[in-house]
């Protein structure tokens, strides 16, 4: 995949929003950053503690405050960046939002699968079955630095600790 400048900028911001985020309780390492026309319209952190919120992913946050922004549910011709792959009610809700464009760095196995919900459901299966054929799904820009914000697949994690148990 040949990563532009301006998406390794974005990807950059996302990343820093997951820093900056570090510092409140109830915000979780997960960034990302919705960008048309070159600029942000809407971005945050995965709010789901801090808003006792299972829905408040950082996608979904972001497509929040990116319809505000816009005065409009539909967010054509945006591009999402994502610190990890989005999980599949962000894929489905990217399709509701109408977003042109997704953009993750770490994947699936970039990271331990506590961060997903279900076992090997593959989003881009919903990217090939949506009724939209404009939508892309790209993965692996500055995968490893993303990866670095997670636990690694491999590590020994009690299932108490698991979020997804
Ligand atoms: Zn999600």
């Amino acid at each position: 995949m040949a990563w532009t400048h301006e998406d390794r900028n974005w990807m950059h911001r996302a990343i820093a929003l997951v820093r900056e985020g570090e510092a409140t309780k109830g915000i979780n390492p997960i960034g990302c950053v919705i960008v048309r026309d070159g600029k942000v319209i809407g971005e945050g952190c995965n709010e789901v503690d801090l808003r006792h919120d299972a829905t408040a992913h950082a996608e979904i946050v972001s497509m929040r405050r990116a319809g505000q922004t816009l005065q409009c549910g539909e967010l054509r011709d945006a591009v999402l960046y994502t610190t990890m792959q989005p999980c599949g009610m962000c894929t489905l809700a990217s399709v509701w939002a109408k977003i042109g464009r997704i953009v993750y760095g770490a994947g699936r196995d970039d990271v331990h699968e506590m961060y997903f919900g279900d076992r090997h459901l593959d989003t881009v299966d919903f990217i090939r079955d949506a009724f939209r054929d404009d939508l892309s799904l790209e993965g692996g820009l500055m995968a490893a630095e993303c990866a670095a914000l997670y636990v690694p697949p491999d590590a020994e994690v009690p299932e108490a600790e698991q979020f997804n148990r």
